[in-house]
């Protein structure tokens, strides 16, 4: 592996540069012609006499020539080298005529084909497999496409300049690297709308769906047209292109994708109706129709450099839409949302084998590093930089990032100068946090004596893969102290801490203060603290600071389920009482009451428990979990169906965050009744609702307690010729199957006609769930396991990016006793000896195994 392995030290300048291209394709589904012309001029970054190395892969070279002259060379796997002596001294123009079939192209890399349409995905080394290319981001130019096609709608990047009968032009004037090209050929209907940006440059916003689909658009476009707006006033950001299209496909392997000027959607986040979406689809949507079009900024105008770079667009960017999305909604629920997701992938990726940097150093397939530390630990970092610069530092900071950076490939040491250029501030040490991988976890202590407070702070960071040793890492902690009576002693202040062990004091104090500890989550790291439960549930009640309000609820909850697991304690009032108050309080914010009510995951339990040197017991933690709730369903059953009516929304639906939060808590109450009147309410609900997100929650309140099958046939007859909508069935019945029945519950799904396992979608929705029901994965029997190998062995040779990347869900077993360990292993291994493995899964399985 490690000799085929690329790595950040051995990055060199290209040799050549580009001054233009221009492309031509003539569409057929077996057999596309693509013919290419691009104007070549040697890098003088680069001095020296060097021969042109273009990537290609799967590519038929018909011709190809160097200023007229024919090209003797011939292609290998990878690509075709231009010798040295065959290119003109100074700037030249290489033309080719290559055939591609995009009909069978099933890695959905490349130009390919979904329900008929011709789509492309480039990023990050698709366009290699469409012509030959330095198909690297530090090479950037403007391209100017024809397409030639009899498909109705013909789209690529930039602004449409000519058009014709059976051909349209496009030209972005915008230099872009290659990952960055797109081009869409289909029958396709526009919702179309309009928006002026804030210097009065009107701009066609258009959203391609399928015939059929353009009544589904309107949420997708009204949040674009927000993003677009907030940006401007957020970040000054102004739209570049008279023209700005986004086209929704069926078959594609991730959310979505920035092509400059014509996003491409996965259909699921862009398509919403509120009889088909649920309330968590339309925050996708907004999120990600935002993420991409902030990309246009912070991704494209300002590209990476090389691939170890990713995390600078990426990392920037979800920070940015979180702001967005908090912007929109509310801050602290998008705060508390958006750590449950970094501690359920983040922290779990970073606390196994395939933890790596923010900014990695190698790779062997850089799709396998589109992960959880990249995005969302590349999000969390930004987010410390702007705590310790302050908000004005930020602005200032971003300002000459745009202008030092604009139409430039830059690189993690670019973006950490413009801080330290516009504030001051040496950031020699918080570079570290892009360079060594792993968790920290805070320790703090206190003393208490004559009115002086000292918080004594720890910080330790694992081991992890090829990084055995760790450094002091600059860490913002926020602190705020409460006295007694609930009352703010100490507003949130940020403790800069950098040493290894450092302490702080606090003097003048009244009466010995009560805590909270990084406040707002200011850092990515495992706070450890003993804290009694009185002291969680006075901050449950009293904290000021929503995020760390919640946490106290959360950690009650977590601690108490880990004395379920291991010594049979059951839920006392301390708990019981501390979250009914929660619940019932009227003056919280439904979404945060509802958030609050949310147990613990499995997954994340397990998690907890191995770190604290406890091997988890899968189906223990299920059952611990499954009491919990039935305990707190029992506290609170005299409230809870005034809950559930007081909740019900009058007027007709509308996605927007306070009613989505009232349907939350709503739900939540609705999971609480089940456990105890049998289904009678949720059986109600399910008949009644008239939106997905009550009709999919009532079905799994009831598939939660082994009933719903009559209204699991009733979902299925009324949706079957729904693709998103199925999508939902197929997994709520492996999420909710017993432990021992989710095994064979997910096989007979795979059985079930409408699993097409060639689209990620389905695939994910049966497949996914399967490892996303954590006592049911990890079954004793192993049959899970098997299940997911088998089927990952056999998506591999069509689809290796999506088998690489739903091939982590073996990436815990480590936390596991010897059996579970013995059986993954089993499974790695029979991966690993899968006949023409990937590149994809065969790292992400060699990375794995023990
Ligand atoms: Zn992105």
């Amino acid at each position: 592996m490690t000799d085929t392995a690329i790595r950040l030290a051995d990055y060199l300048a290209p040799s050549h540069l580009i001054e233009s291209v221009a492309l031509t394709f003539r569409l057929a589904p077996e057999a596309t012609l693509v013919l290419s012309t691009i104007r070549f001029t040697p890098n003088k970054a680069r001095p020296g006499s060097h021969d042109l190395r273009l990537d290609g892969e799967n590519l038929t070279l018909i011709e190809a020539a160097i200023d007229g002259v024919p090209v003797t060379a011939e292609p290998d796997e990878t690509g075709l080298t231009l010798p040295w002596a065959d290119l003109p001294e100074g700037p030249f123009t290489f033309t080719a005529e290559v055939e591609i079939s995009p009909a069978t192209n099933t890695a959905l890399e490349g130009l390919y084909m979904s329900n008929g349409m011709y789509c492309t995905q480039c990023e990050a080394e698709g366009f290699r497999k469409i012509t030959f290319y330095p198909d690297r981001p530090d090479v950037m130019a403007p391209f100017r496409v024809r397409i030639e096609s009899d498909m109705p709608v013909l789209l690529s990047n930039g602004n449409e300049t000519a058009t014709g009968p059976g051909w349209a032009e496009w030209t972005d004037p915008w230099p872009k690297p290659a990952y960055l090209f797109a081009l869409v050929a289909g029958d396709l209907i526009a919702h179309s709308a309009g928006f002026t940006t804030m210097s009065g440059r009107p701009v066609a916003l258009n959203i391609w769906v399928r015939p059929g689909d353009e009544g589904r658009c309107a949420y997708a476009m009204d949040s674009l047209i927000r993003s677009m707006r907030w940006d401007e006033q957020t970040y000054g950001r102004e739209y570049d292109l008279d023209v700005f299209n986004i086209v929704a496909v069926d078959d594609f392997n991730m959310g979505a994708m920035e092509n400059k000027g014509l996003n491409i959607f996965n259909s699921k986040y862009v398509l919403a109706l509120p009889e088909t979406a649920t309330d968590d689809d339309f925050a996708r949507i907004e999120a990600i129709i935002a993420h991409e079009y902030f990309h246009n900024w912070t991704g494209n105008r300002i590209t990476c450099r090389d691939w170890f770079q990713l995390c600078l667009k990426e990392g920037l960017t979800v920070f940015r839409d979180q702001q967005f999305s908090g912007d929109m909604r509310s801050h602290a629920v998008k705060r508390i949302e958006d750590v449950l997701t970094l501690r359920a992938r983040q922290f779990r990726e970073d606390g196994g084998p395939l933890a790596h940097p923010v900014r990695p150093e190698e790779y062997v397939e850089i799709n396998n590093f589109y992960t959880a530390t990249v995005y969302e630990k590349g999000a969390e970092v930004i987010g410390m930089l702007k705590r310790l610069v302050g908000d004005d530092g930020y602005a200032r900071a971003l300002d000459l990032y745009f202008q030092r950076h604009d139409g430039e490939a830059a690189t993690i040491e670019d973006w950490l100068k413009v801080f330290e250029d516009a504030t001051g501030r040496d950031l020699a040490q918080f570079k570290r946090w892009y360079s060594e991988a792993g968790t920290p976890r805070l320790k703090a202590t206190e003393d208490w004596a004559d009115g002086v407070w000292t918080l004594h702070l720890e910080q330790v960071t694992p081991p992890t893969p090829g990084q055995p040793l760790k450094h002091p890492k600059v860490i913002p902690v926020a602190l705020g102290l409460l006295n007694g009576n609930g009352d703010e002693v100490l507003p949130t202040t940020v403790l800069e801490m950098t040493e290894a062990k450092q302490s702080f004091r606090f003097d003048k104090l009244a009466t010995r203060p009560i805590p909270s500890i990084l406040r707002g989550f200011s850092a990515p790291v495992i706070l450890e603290r003993a804290t009694s439960p009185e002291e969680r549930a006075f901050l449950l009640a009293h904290d000021t600071d929503p995020f760390n309000k919640w946490e106290a609820g959360r950690a009650l909850a977590k601690d108490l389920l880990a004395r379920m697991v291991t010594d049979n304690a059951s839920p006392g009032p301390d708990w019981l009482d501390a979250l009914a108050r929660v619940a019932t309080d009227d003056s919280l914010d439904p979404a945060f009451r509802a958030l609050a009510l949310r147990l613990p995951g499995e997954d994340d339990m397990a998690q907890t428990l191995h770190a604290s040197g406890i091997t988890p017991d899968p189906a223990r933690i299920h059952a611990a979990r499954r009491q919990m709730a039935d305990a707190l369903a029992r506290r609170l059953q005299p409230e809870l169906a005034g809950l559930i009516d007081s909740l019900a929304e009058p007027g007709p639906f509308t996605p927007e965050a306070r009613a989505a939060g009232r349907r939350a808590l709503r739900l939540a109450a609705l999971a609480l009744v089940t456990r105890t009147d049998g289904g009678l309410r949720a059986a109600e609900a399910f008949r009644s609702a008239n939106n997905m997100t009550e009709e999919v929650g009532a079905l799994a309140c009831l598939l939660d307690i082994g009933r719903g099958q009559s209204e699991l046939d009733t979902f299925e007859s009324r949706w079957g010729k729904d693709r998103l909508v199925m999508d939902k069935w197929f997994s709520l019945q492996i999420l909710y199957a017993a432990p021992e029945a989710t095994a064979e519950t997910t096989r007979r799904l795979t059985d079930h006609p409408a699993f097409d396992w060639k689209n990620p979608n389905r695939f994910r929705s049966v497949l996914g769930a399967l490892s996303g029901n954590h006592a049911g994965f990890h079954h004793a029997s192993g049959d899970s396991y098997r299940l997911l190998a088998d089927w990952l062995i056999r998506l591999d040779p069509l689809n290796p990016q999506t088998a690489a990347r739903m091939s982590t869900a073996f990436e815990t077993w480590a936390r596991y006793d010897a059996d579970r360990q013995a059986l993954i292993q089993t499974e790695l291994d029979r991966v690993l000896a899968a006949p023409g493995l990937s590149r994809d899964l065969a790292e992400m399985a060699e990375r794995m195994r023990r």
